[in-house]
């Protein structure tokens, strides 16, 4: 595996200046305790020997306790691990969990509601493993959970290989991506991201690493992917690959109603006719919304023919059609976020809304929602997604989806703006309550990468038959009840 982000990191260690050596934890004043503390009589528990460096200067712990949400603070660790080796996360995790000392890994920090957040604990900063094999023969790569996906697809591109399914952005992390599912376009044909893992490593609660795959440690593997952190810390994937293609031809399709989008998209995903499908609602000048189904072909020598393709998707207007190269394809969200890192709003407050609708109830549910959002309900930056993916093609138990042959992912992708006038942040996140309500009602349920506030029985409710499963699997591999609180499901056991 090669290791290719070491300056990045030495330079950071050096940006928060890394000082005294942490020795210990006092249990009595619940604080680490560096070599100058414990030499000071403060009592403190040695934690074990690391091969990477354990932070708790104030300045260091900061960044952790925020993430692209910006909606959930206070929650500031007590330390952060960059960890030098899989056996630091487990020596830590072997160290923390008989303290009751909570533990949360944490990839990019692109999750919206705190889910990476852990008050007072330990994060696991998993970016130094970043390692990536390619593995041709097998089609497979093999990569550490701290790659982010763009680095995983340019090694992949080496060898003529990608990953099967991309989320829309890719610079995050491997292992935050298959802790919550990892839903794109080759969905239809591909399932999720977690869909396409063949073997995982992962360090128990206990501060076990086992290698478990859909034939070996089952148990494990079906609870670690689309496990949102619960029974463990995912440090490595084996993932399988596709040949890639070339180019891609991308159509965008303007539809005036949500019912003549959904149709065409049915229409679509039925005979697979693209590669990639999304959709999504645009804001019009005037007020009210027009609706884009995307979709792309990929290829190597001759381009699809266009009315062959669309002819039959009785769409209003001119169709926009973009030739790219499948790199650019896979990151051409990279030119829209860099913008919004220049003009600042990608670091405003993103109540994001994030539902899994069973087909029937789709049509009515979104029209209804959309005739409630204004653009100042989703924001100026906002964006809103819907497009259908076959259940059948989702084979992870606990990547939850209504049942129904076919879900739309419906997302609301919200900005609170500090403009005077926009709704705050606090309104929007009762508004993703209500619409999850409404939705859970009929049996959608959600893409937990949003920020919607749920109750323990929401969660009962998210799981479903699954529930039973999920809990054991966390009381067998997470006893001390350490890992990822953030994502507020399960409650401490007593003791
Ligand atoms: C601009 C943008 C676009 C997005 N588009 C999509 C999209 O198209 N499709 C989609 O599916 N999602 C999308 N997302 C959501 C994104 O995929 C998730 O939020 C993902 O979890 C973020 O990865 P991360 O590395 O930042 O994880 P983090 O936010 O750092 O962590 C996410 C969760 O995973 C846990 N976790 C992190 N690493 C590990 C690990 N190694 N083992 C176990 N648990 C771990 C954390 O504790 C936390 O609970 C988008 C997000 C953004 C900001």
């Amino acid at each position: 595996m090669t290791h290719d982000r070491e300056p990045d990191r030495r330079s950071f260690l050096r940006a928060v200046g890394v000082g005294a050596a942490v020795v210990g934890f006092d249990a009595g004043s619940r604080a680490w305790a560096t070599q100058a503390g414990a030499d000071g009589g403060l009592g403190a528990e040695r934690v074990p020997h690391l091969d990477g460096t354990l932070l708790t200067d104030p300045a260091a712990l900061a960044p952790y306790a925020d993430d692209f949400g910006h909606l959930v603070t206070g929650r500031t660790p007590s330390a952060v691990l960059l960890p030098g080796s899989v056996g630091d996360i487990a020596a830590m995790i072997r160290y923390c969990g008989p303290r009751r000392i909570d533990v949360a890994p944490r990839g990019q920090g692109h999750q919206c509601f705190g889910q990476a957040q852990v008050k007072a604990g330990l994060v696991i900063d998993m970016g130094p493993l970043h390692a990536i094999a390619v593995d041709p023969a097998r089609r497979t790569v093999e990569v550490q959970a701290g790659a982010v996906w763009s680095a995983v697809l340019d090694a992949c591109l080496a060898h003529g290989l990608t990953p099967p399914v991309f989320t829309d952005y890719i610079e995050r992390s491997v292992g935050g991506t298959l802790s919550a599912g990892g839903l794109g376009g080759a969905a239809q044909h591909h399932g999720a991201q977690v869909d396409t893992v063949v073997e995982l490593d992962v360090v128990t609660g206990t501060g076990e690493v086992v290698t478990c795959s859909a034939h070996r440690h089952a148990e494990l593997f079906h609870a670690a992917r689309a496990g949102l952190g619960q029974v463990g810390v995912i440090t490595r994937a084996v993932l399988t690959l596709v040949p890639a293609r070339a180019r891609v031809r991308k159509y965008t399709l303007t539809y005036a109603t949500v019912a003549e989008l959904t149709a065409a998209q049915r229409r679509a995903v039925r005979d697979g006719r693209f590669d990639w499908l999304e959709g999504a609602a645009a804001a019009l000048p005037g007020g009210g919304w027009q609706y884009q189904l995307e979709g792309a072909v990929y290829y190597d020598a001759a381009a699809p023919d266009d009315q062959a393709l669309i002819g039959d998707l009785g769409f209003q207007g001119p169709p926009v059609v973009a030739e790219f190269d499948y790199r650019g394809f896979v990151d051409d969200l990279a030119p829209a976020i860099a913008y919004l890192k220049a003009s600042g709003e990608w670091y405003d407050p993103h109540p994001w809304s994030d539902l899994l609708l069973p087909d029937a109830a789709t049509d009515a549910y979104v029209t209804a929602a959309m005739a409630g959002l204004t653009l100042a309900d989703v924001g100026p930056s906002g964006v809103i997604l819907l497009y259908p993916i076959p259940r059948a093609r989702l084979r992870t138990p606990l990547l939850r989806t209504p049942d129904s042959d076919l879900v739309f992912l419906f997302a609301v992708l919200r900005t609170a703006a500090p403009d005077p006038g926009a709704l705050p942040a606090a309104a929007m996140l009762e508004a993703n309550r209500a619409l999850y309500l409404q939705a859970q009602a009929f049996g959608g349920t959600i893409y937990p990468v949003d920020s919607i506030p749920m109750t323990a029985a929401d969660w009962r409710v998210q799981y479903g038959d699954q529930w039973s499963a999920f809990r054991a699997a966390k009381h067998r591999f997470d006893p001390h009840g350490i890992l990822t609180p953030g994502q507020g499901i399960f409650s401490r056991p007593a003791g």
